[in-house]
């Protein structure tokens, strides 16, 4: 069966990775766009998704490439709808909005699939070997870029609910936990807020593994020039360095694979199967480090920034 799928919020994210990823995924079309300032080439078109649920009767799928602020009430009425859900990162604004979807879907008996694009990075899986052999001594994140080139004119990135940086910053969480085995909890963090916005434009937070490794991390929004995602593992016996958010792979300095990014056609084949096995995959891990960042962090006001 090929899924019939509708994707709502063409903004940047849409165009420049669902939409080719859908192309030339099998077992997926696109057959329809719902969005309230653009439309999508040879597809029906929707101003929202109430109009594309009500137009599209054959449709399996809803794809959610909105802020996550509006997100919960859409992935509620497609399920509701019972269409299959795949929700970009992150799944939601808050945990129990996710953990509500998750509850709901099951009880739809349909796909649920909480996207996490960097999971998918071409090294992360041999990084996660690596680690599964060694005891790790201490893990540094560095994941520095400059919001106004990957964010102009995004204002929701800026509001409550918008994860500030925190909206790249969750992907090195999300490589994070789904490379180190135990749990992971936050000590402390310091959120920078500028003084004209409500989300933090930087982040430096204080975690540990369950054993005990210390695991420290900066996020900043500020970086002009080269950009910088990186997550650097030193073991007992060995280091790991996940550069290119995930992409390159050094072991004890030795770079053993530099591969191109293939992460939105990998989770669409994901989710082709999941919904081929009825499963649900929803984690929550990364979008619960961000919530207890928030919870026991510091605010710092700092300068006013503009776009
Ligand atoms: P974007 O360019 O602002 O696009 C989002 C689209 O959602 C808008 O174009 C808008 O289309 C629609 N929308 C619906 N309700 C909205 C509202 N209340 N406010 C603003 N837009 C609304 O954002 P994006 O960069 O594609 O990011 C969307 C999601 O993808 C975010 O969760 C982000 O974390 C994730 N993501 C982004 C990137 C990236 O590089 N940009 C990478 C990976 C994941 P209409 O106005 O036509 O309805």
């Amino acid at each position: 069966m090929t899924i019939r799928a509708g994707l709502v919020g063409l903004g940047k994210i849409a165009r420049d990775q669902h939409l080719p990823a859908i192309a030339q995924v099998d077992g997926i079309d696109l057959v329809a766009v719902a969005s309230r300032n653009a439309q999508g080439d040879g597809v029906n078109n929707y101003p929202d998704l109430g109009a594309m649920l009500a137009g599209e009767s054959q449709l399996d799928a809803v794809i959610l490439c909105q802020p996550p602020q509006v997100r919960y009430a859409a992935a509620r009425q497609a399920l509701l709808a019972g269409k299959h859900v795949f929700l970009e990162k992150p799944p939601g604004a808050t945990v129990s909005e996710v953990d509500a979807l998750t509850a709901l879907a099951k009880a739809q008996g349909v796909t649920l699939y909480a996207s996490w694009h960097s999971r998918y990075a071409a090294a992360v899986a041999q990084a996660k070997a690596w680690m599964a052999d060694r005891t790790v001594e201490r893990i540094s994140i560095q994941w520095r870029e400059d919001v106004r080139h990957w964010h102009p004119g995004q204002p929701w990135i800026w509001e409550a609910g918008g994860f500030g940086v925190f909206d790249p910053g969750i992907n090195a969480l999300s490589i994070l936990t789904e490379i180190v085995a135990e749990p992971i909890t936050v000590l402390s963090a310091d959120l920078e807020v500028p003084s004209n916005k409500q989300a933090p434009i930087g982040a430096t937070l204080s975690m540990a593994t369950a054993s005990g490794a210390p695991i420290d991390t900066v996020f900043d929004w500020r970086q002009t020039g080269p950009q910088t995602w990186d997550i650097a593992v030193e073991a007992k016996n060995g280091s790991l360095l996940l550069s290119e958010g995930g992409n390159t792979l050094r072991l004890d300095g030795e770079v053993q694979m530099k591969a191109p990014d293939e992460e939105y056609p990998t989770m669409y084949r994901r989710f082709v199967d999941l919904v081929a096995a009825g499963a649900i995959d929803a984690d929550t891990a990364p979008l619960r480090l961000v919530a207890d960042a928030f919870l026991c962090g510091r605010h710092c006001p700092t300068a006013a920034f503009e776009d």
